[in-house]
């Protein structure tokens, strides 16, 4: 009696099967199929968060490779510019004459903001029912967005329109909720505000920021820690309207939300005034990625101590 063959799945000898190799093939029983599934299943599930998670840090060094050609692009600015620092602020964008592709849309400069910014807005229409105002469906046409950015006065050092857009915050489905025209955000105290017709009382929070605004980058104080720019993703893009991103200063209520956009919305990346970029994983993350938390709201004593101390120094220089 010699050594009984190894029989691999679906060859079967229980029958002493007396014929040809190929004769004795079966097909899967069920019970095998179900083992092969259900193993097929487990190792899908154990790579599936690697996975994501490779799709995530693809994601995430695309964002922090765009805002550094934006963070080059915003250097070179002030040097062809005597040292100023391109408005930071988003001025809005009235529709021109010419409403067919390429489309013409002009600076409105009779708006409260009358300065040309680094990149354009589409002009409010109406309030959505957040209160919150929203632009007609003429800015949401299929390649409007872009005029937006390529009318901004960033758009000769930095001429790629993508390289304006995150890869995290591209929405897809309705287009008028595709608002992804850019996704960063430019620090408030980088030439944050115009010296114009900006009506700040001068006892309000924005009166006190006004205060540390530095129009020059000669003026900027610690260059490598002072945030020039942050992804704000999908915030940044809501109703495709972009303004300076900013913490107070005078009161203990958040004021812009701590942009949520990469690594499983844990953070978000940022460049800062010295050319350099960064990424920053806040400690209450999953609090400020939440639909229910309001920027309103009130700083706690914990967040006083992390990020909410974070930000106001990266902003701010305040400790
Ligand atoms: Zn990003």
């Amino acid at each position: 009696m010699g050594l009984k063959p190894i029989m691999p799945f679906g060859v079967s000898n229980r029958h002493n099967c007396k014929k040809s190799y190929f004769s004795c093939l079966h097909g899967f029983t069920l019970v095998e199929l179900l083992v092969v599934i259900s193993v097929i299943a487990m190792l899908l599930a154990i790579m599936l968060p690697a996975m994501n998670k490779a799709r995530d840090t693809g994601k995430k060094i695309v964002c922090m490779s765009n805002q550094k050609q934006l963070i080059v692009g915003w250097i070179n600015y002030s040097v062809q510019n005597d040292g100023k620092l391109v408005p930071g602020y988003t001025t809005r964008c009235i529709w021109g004459s010419v409403k067919t592709p390429p489309y013409e849309i002009k600076w409105d400069i009779t708006s409260w903001h009358p300065e040309k910014s680094w990149v354009a807005v589409p002009r409010f229409e109406g309030t959505d029912s957040d209160g919150e105002p929203k632009f007609g469906n003429w800015a949401y046409r299929p390649g409007y967005q872009d005029r937006f950015i390529i009318a901004g006065l960033l758009f000769p050092y930095v001429q790629q329109t993508d390289v304006y857009r995150c890869p995290s915050s591209i929405v897809t489905g309705n287009p008028q909720t595709q608002n992804n025209f850019c996704s960063y955000a430019v620090s408030s105290i980088m030439n944050g505000y115009c010296q114009g017709k900006d009506p700040v009382p001068a006892g309000s929070e924005y009166g006190v920021r006004r205060k540390y605004i530095v129009t020059k980058m000669a003026d900027i104080r610690t260059p490598g820690e002072r945030l020039a720019m942050i992804c704000q993703g999908g915030v940044a893009a809501r109703n495709n309207r972009v303004e300076c991103f900013s913490v107070n200063i005078g009161t203990t209520a958040w004021s812009d939300i701590p942009p949520t956009v990469h690594m499983g919305r844990t953070g978000t990346s940022m460049s800062y005034a010295d050319g350099h970029t960064a990424y920053n994983k806040w400690n209450n993350s999953k609090k400020y990625s939440a639909p229910t938390f309001s920027p309103r709201e009130a700083v706690t004593v914990e967040e006083r101590k992390t990020d909410f101390a974070f930000l106001r120094y990266a902003c701010w220089g305040i400790k």
